[in-house]
């Protein structure tokens, strides 16, 4: 049984990753700092997938912590590299902690897989490197443009570092561009956890249907889109788990074409913010009450990614429809409030 180091394993999607991993039949190492999850997660994962996980609660950013844990668990085989801070406003305010967080705690990964031979790193990127497309849909050979915040630039600065270091050193890597993941676990177990207000759509969508948010607040009605509100490629983060074993297993079985290679994980499907408020009423039979409010800033008008490569060199394709989404996201939110067992 391979062993795969999943840091940021209580996470959203590292929780997810983890629960696919087990299916799968790997053996799960999670190091995370708990700093924005909870221990119950590792608990949750292990009720999912009905087999045990060992868990380190290790600070990434420090050298020490991290070459303990590579020396604890002897015989990883791949290491997935979810944990980083990731609130876009709040990068903007801080940008030393993220930069010291996000960047320190990959550098330190690294060099503890050149101490301890592990090959083989998948990391957690974002459609946010290309900004704006000049043309859609996107494809990883797009520019990647100057990041807007300093949260997009350790995703750049992260998949730059990897380039560089496959080149000369024994490590071999892939960047997953991840799309928009949204949505939860079927068993309504694992989920995105808010705090505060939400800042994504599609938990606002919920809490409004939950009536703890009176409405949704339409960012942008005058975009040149087809109903005027931003296109984003929204992706069931089950989907986004799955492209993790498959990138694993391409390097597991030495089927990459380079030693470094990235992929968009996204459906291929654009959807605007209208279409996902119509998409959760035919789903879920709420409407959702929202206000058309002006532009946010930052945001981009419209990206969706062009999935070619995933499929033909991964073999991997998103299976889930916007209706399962919001449907694990509204069985998410019931669940979390009670409403629901
Ligand atoms: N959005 C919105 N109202 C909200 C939250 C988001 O209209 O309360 C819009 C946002 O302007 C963007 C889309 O929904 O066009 C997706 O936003 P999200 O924050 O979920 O993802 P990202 O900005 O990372 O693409």
């Amino acid at each position: 049984m391979k062993k795969i180091l999943v840091t940021g394993g209580t996470g959203y999607i590292g929780s997810h990753t983890s629960v696919e991993l087990l299916n799968a039949g790997y053996t799960v190492v999670i190091a995370d700092n708990l700093s924005n999850s909870s221990i119950d997660v590792v608990d949750r994962i292990e009720e999912i997938a009905g087999k045990k996980i060992s868990f380190h609660k290790v600070e990434l950013c420090n050298r020490t912590e991290v070459d303990l844990l590579f020396e604890q668990e002897k015989d990883i085989d791949a290491v997935i590299h979810f944990a980083a801070k990731l609130q876009v406003n709040q990068s903007v305010q801080e940008p030393l902690m993220y930069y010291e967080n996000n960047l320190f705690a990959q550098i330190n990964i690294l060099q503890s897989m050149l101490k301890f031979g592990v090959k083989h790193f998948v990391f957690s990127s974002s459609c946010t490197v290309y900004g704006n497309p000049d043309t859609l849909p996107v494809t990883e050979t797009a520019q990647v443009k100057k990041a807007e915040s300093p949260y997009g630039n350790t995703k750049q600065m992260g998949e730059e570092i990897l380039e560089h270091s496959c080149k000369t050193k024994p490590i071999e890597a892939i960047s997953l561009r991840y799309f928009n993941p949204v949505g939860a676990h079927e068993s309504g177990l694992i989920g995105e956890v808010q705090h505060g207000v939400p800042h994504h759509l599609v938990p606002y969508i919920t809490e409004t249907a939950f009536g703890k948010r009176p409405f949704l607040n339409i960012f942008g009605s005058d975009y040149k889109t087809p109903d005027g509100t931003c296109v984003r490629d929204y992706i069931h983060v089950v989907d986004v788990a799955t492209a993790h074993i498959a990138a694993v297993e391409q390097l597991l079985h030495g089927l990459n074409k380079k030693k470094y290679e990235i992929f968009n994980i996204g459906t291929g499907i654009g959807y605007s913010v209208l279409n996902m408020v119509n998409a959760f009423a035919k789903a879920t039979g709420i409407n959702i009450p929202y206000q058309l409010s002006p532009r946010r800033a930052g945001d981009v008008e419209a990206v969706y990614a062009d999935t070619k490569k995933a499929l033909s060199e991964l073999k991997w394709k998103a299976r889930y429809t916007v209706e399962d989404m919001l449907c694990s996201a509204w069985n998410w939110e019931q669940k979390q409030r009670g409403i629901i067992n």
